[in-house]
C-alpha cells in the first residue's frame, strides 16, 4: 500500500549526526513532519544550501511549537545555540556592535533542527565584505489572484532585463506566493548604491507597464499587480535561502528552478520537506550551480 512506498523512499534517507530532544516532536499537522525530519532534511540538503548560506550573516525563524503557530525571527547569537553555530560582529547605524548568527557546516545547519528552525534568510553580503553586498535579489509579491503564469513571465521579464546590463540571473520559488531572482555580482560596490541600482530597476519595469507592476509597498495598491520588491538590497535586509523551509501550513520548501523548466509549469511547485523523497533526484541536476563560477559585475 501506499504507506509502505513512502517508507521505503524515506529509508534512503539518512540520520543527521545531530542530538534530538523529542525527535518524534510533530512541526506541522499538514504534512506531519517531525523534528527528526526536519533535522534529516536540512543534513540532506546541506551541500546544495550551505553554499547560498554559510559565511554570511543569517536570521533564523524559530517556530517552539512548529509552523502555523507563533514563530519570531532570531539574529543575535545566545548561549542557547547548537555546535557549530558561529558568530559575526556587525555594528548598527549607531555604531553599536552586536553578534549576528553565521554558520557554514552541515552540522551546524541540520542542529539547526533542535532549535524549531523553520526557515533560515542570508544577507546578500559575505561576513568578510559585510558593506558590499554580492547578490542582487528581486523579490516578485503577486496579488493573491493573479495566476501562476503571470508570475513566471514577469520573471522572465527580470531575467531578460537584467542580461541586457550584463547580468546572468537565477530564480527560485519561495515556497510562498512568489518568485525571487537572484544574480550573483561581484562585491565591489556599497549597499546604498547597490539599492538605488535597484530601484531604478524596479521603477523602469514599472513604467513601462504599470497595469501590472508595481513598486511602492501599500498592499492596497497591489489588487491584479505584482509588487516588484527591490527592498531586499539594503544592508541588513535578508531574503530566504534556497533550500530553506517555510514556517507555514504545509512546510513548503524555496525551490531553485531551472529557467527552462519555469517556463514549462503552468501551476505553481509544490515542494515540500514532507515529499522530499519525490524531489531528491533533482538535487542532481542542481539549476543554480552556475551561481558561484558565473563571473559578473554591476557596471554602474
Ligand atoms: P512570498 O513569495 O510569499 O512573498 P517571501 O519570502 O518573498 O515569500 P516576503 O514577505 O516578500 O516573503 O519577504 C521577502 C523576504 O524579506 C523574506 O524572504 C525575508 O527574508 C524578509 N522578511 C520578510 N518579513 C520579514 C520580517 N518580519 N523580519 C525580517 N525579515 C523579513
Ligand atoms: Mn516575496
Ligand atoms: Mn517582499
Amino acid at each position: 500500500g501506499e504507506s509502505s512506498v513512502s517508507r521505503r523512499s524515506n529509508e534512503s534517507i539518512e540520520h543527521a549526526p545531530v542530538r534530538l530532544t523529542h525527535p518524534q516532536k510533530v512541526l506541522d499537522d499538514s504534512s506531519a513532519i517531525t523534528k527528526q525530519m526536519l533535522a534529516d532534511y536540512y543534513w540532506a540538503v546541506a551541500e546544495w544550501m550551505l553554499p547560498h548560506i554559510a559565511d554570511r550573516p543569517v536570521s533564523l525563524v524559530r517556530c517552539p511549537e512548529g509552523a502555523g503557530k507563533p514563530c519570531f525571527f532570531q539574529k543575535h547569537v545566545n548561549s542557547m545555540l547548537p555546535k557549530g553555530i558561529g558568530s559575526v560582529d556587525i555594528a548598527d547605524k549607531n555604531g553599536k556592535v552586536e553578534p549576528y548568527i553565521t554558520l557554514n557546516s552541515a552540522e551546524a545547519l541540520a542542529g539547526l533542527a533542535q532549535m524549531g528552525v523553520l526557515e533560515v534568510h542570508p544577507w546578500g553580503s559575505r561576513n568578510e565584505h559585510l558593506e558590499q553586498p554580492d547578490r542582487l535579489v528581486f523579490d516578485l509579491d503577486p496579488d493573491e489572484e493573479l495566476k501562476w503564469i503571470e508570475v513566471a513571465e514577469a520573471a522572465s521579464e527580470v531575467r531578460v532585463r537584467l542580461k541586457k546590463l550584463g547580468l546572468e540571473s537565477f530564480v527560485k520559488t519561495t515556497g510562498g506566493k512568489g518568485l525571487h531572482i537572484v544574480a550573483p555580482v561581484k562585491a565591489d560596490h556599497a549597499w546604498p548604491e547597490v539599492k538605488e541600482f535597484s530601484r531604478q530597476f524596479v521603477v523602469a519595469m514599472e513604467k513601462a507597464d504599470p497595469q501590472r507592476y508595481l513598486t511602492k509597498m501599500t498592499k492596497a495598491a497591489r489588487k491584479g499587480k505584482i509588487y516588484l520588491d527591490y527592498l531586499r538590497n539594503e544592508r541588513g535586509a535578508t531574503s530566504v535561502a534556497p533550500y530553506s523551509p517555510r514556517a507555514r501550513e504545509g512546510v513548503a520548501v524555496s525551490m531553485p528552478l531551472s529557467w527552462a523548466e519555469l517556463k514549462k509549469m503552468n501551476e505553481r511547485p509544490l515542494f515540500q520537506v514532507a515529499n522530499f523523497s519525490e524531489w531528491r533526484e533533482r538535487l542532481k541536476k542542481d539549476p543554480w550551480k552556475d551561481m558561484e563560477t558565473v563571473n559578473q559585475k554591476l557596471n554602474l
